[in-house]
């Protein structure tokens, strides 16, 4: 097969990320946020997410979002596939936990997965590598949750904590969002792009795709794009792949009309953009009188899935995950302390900031958000990108079954750091800058009148256009996706070449 990808972003460079300076906690807040809408780079969109209390975060550049990500990387639960027969919400996914095993096992070992074998909340599999070590606050929180008779388990990250693939193990440069300048995280950047571009796949960068165009029989065509100069081109293509993340595809299919699909391309359904699912994430933090290990250290190292399962005593139906983080950076402990006055000004400032700083940690919550139609992404009337293309607007509510999911949640999450013996806690019910996780908003099934992509990821109304990112998830589950994204990726991959005599049938 001869394969173009055209990506909208250029290659980063691992020596300007900020872990290689001293100024990598104010890069957060510049060049290196998470918000597209901060960073404004030319590889950024704009979104208008005004009309929501998440806002939506992304990286645009080879390795996309992995560059920034946290590396956490939990497996959706079986259960995760059939809420709709288990629990009356959301709807079953066209396939199950055990179509995806093997390609969550191909994953692992593509990306380079840390772990321990034997999480009683998993089936089992065994991760490549061993898992990041606990460190002194990551103790210190196990003990705790041993204390309420929870679930607890080392967390699955693509941190590499021995030498692998090339890939040099983690030396807790402490900072894994802003890029790992060490390399041990593994982003798609280094670890997929360079096989793929040694097989042949061609990769070209600032290329920003505006529309995908239809030929009469109804067929994808290729691809209208904005080149590194700025000037217009088309990519013939006999098959159409999107992996733009569930704000991007929609974005894209909306802004691909024609006479013969008026409101966007394979949007029959008219689900192209609706059921957006963003994790709400809480957060509760606490202090305590021993030094941490503080930042120095990957940000994960274990989760909780005690209340991952529904129990209807509870009063929500699903759950979420407890994923521990390690403390803060020192720039960012005082930015909070004192936003949360627990730092005087003038006399005692410095004893009481030294009291506190390296001895906090905090306990996020990552809840299942249950698909919503009235969530969604359209396209602004007025915003649009640097060539004109219309911008993404996100219109967001966090749910009722949720909303009472984060009221447990954040009350269990006190309890584990009371249990720790912390003190000073404080919770952010909702992190604003929290958008991460971008799913749902071109889901897959086999009722074309109620999915966009059947069930192995091609269009329902255009047979050679396929979708392999978190928009086709039917549901959000509770934990981080990109595990699998990556899973669903390479499933509907395999599927391509194994039909590929019968493809557009
Ligand atoms: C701060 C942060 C922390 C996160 N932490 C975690 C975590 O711990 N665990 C986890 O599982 N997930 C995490 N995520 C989410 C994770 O990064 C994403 O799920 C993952 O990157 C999705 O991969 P993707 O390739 O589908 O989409 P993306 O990574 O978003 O990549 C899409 C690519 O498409 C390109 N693109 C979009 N539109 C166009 C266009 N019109 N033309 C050309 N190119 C285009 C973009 O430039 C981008 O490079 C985090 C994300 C962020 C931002």
């Amino acid at each position: 097969m001869r394969i173009v990808c055209l990506e909208q972003g250029g290659w980063v460079k691992s020596s300007e990320f900020p872990t290689t300076g001293r100024d990598f906690e104010q890069r957060k807040f510049t060049d290196y946020s998470t918000s597209p809408n901060v960073r404004k780079s030319p590889a950024d969109y704009p979104i208008n997410d005004e009309n929501s209390p998440i806002k939506i975060v992304n990286f645009n550049g080879v390795g996309g979002a992995t560059v920034m990500y946290t590396a956490h990387f939990p497996r959706l639960h079986p259960s995760d596939f059939r809420t709709r027969s288990l629990d009356g919400v959301g709807e079953d996914w066209p396939i199950d936990y055990q179509t995806l095993e093997p390609y969550y096992a191909l994953n692992d070992r593509m990306m380079g997965v840390s772990g321990l074998a034997g999480d009683p909340a998993y089936p089992a599999h065994q991760p490549p590598m061993p898992p990041l070590p606990l460190g002194r606050s990551g103790q210190q929180i196990a003990k705790a949750i041993n204390k309420l008779g929870w679930h607890w388990w080392p967390s699955e990250t693509t941190i590499a904590t021995a030498p692998y693939e090339g890939r040099a193990p983690c030396i807790n440069l402490g900072q894994c969002t802003p890029g790992c300048a060490q390399g041990a995280k593994a982003s798609t950047d280094i670890t997929y792009w360079p096989q793929a571009i040694r097989a042949g796949v061609e990769l070209r960068t600032h290329c920003r795709v505006r529309e995908i165009t239809v030929g009469p029989d109804g067929m994808a065509t290729g691809a209208i794009y904005y080149d590194a100069q700025g000037k217009e081109q088309f990519q013939p293509a006999e098959v159409v792949i999107l992996a733009c993340n569930g704000v991007g595809t929609a974005r894209l299919l909306l802004n691909s009309r024609s006479t013969r699909f008026p409101d966007g391309l394979a949007n029959s359904s008219g689900l192209v953009g609706k059921n957006l699912m963003l994790h709400p994430f809480a957060a509760v933090t606490g202090y305590v009188n021993e030094p941490m290990d503080g930042h120095t250290g990957p940000t994960m190292c274990l989760w909780s899935q005690e209340f991952y399962e529904t129990d209807h005593r509870r009063g929500f139906v699903r759950g979420f995950n407890f994923q521990f983080n390690r403390g803060l950076g020192v720039g960012t402990e005082a930015v909070e302390t004192v936003a949360h006055s627990f730092v005087p000004w003038g006399d005692g400032h410095h004893d009481a900031f030294r009291s506190l700083v390296g001895r906090s940690f905090r306990i996020a919550i990552c809840a299942e958000d249950l698909p919503e139609e009235h969530n969604r992404v359209t396209l602004d009337p007025v915003l649009k990108d640097d060539h004109g293309i219309p911008a993404p607007r996100i219109d967001y509510r966090i749910g009722d079954n949720t909303n009472r999911m984060l009221d447990f949640a954040i009350a269990r999450g006190r309890e584990i750091l009371a249990a720790a013996g912390a003190h000073h806690l404080t919770e952010i019910r909702t992190v604003t800058n929290g958008g991460w996780h971008l799913l749902g908003t071109a889901r897959m099934g086999t009722d074309p009148s109620r999915s966009v992509v059947n069930e192995w990821g091609r269009s329902h109304d255009v047979r050679n256009l396929f979708i392999v990112d978190g928009s086709i998830f039917v549901t959000s589950g509770g934990v981080n996706p990109t595990s699998t994204i990556q899973a669903l990726a390479l499933y509907i991959a395999d599927q391509m070449k194994q039909r590929l005599a019968t493809l557009f049938d």
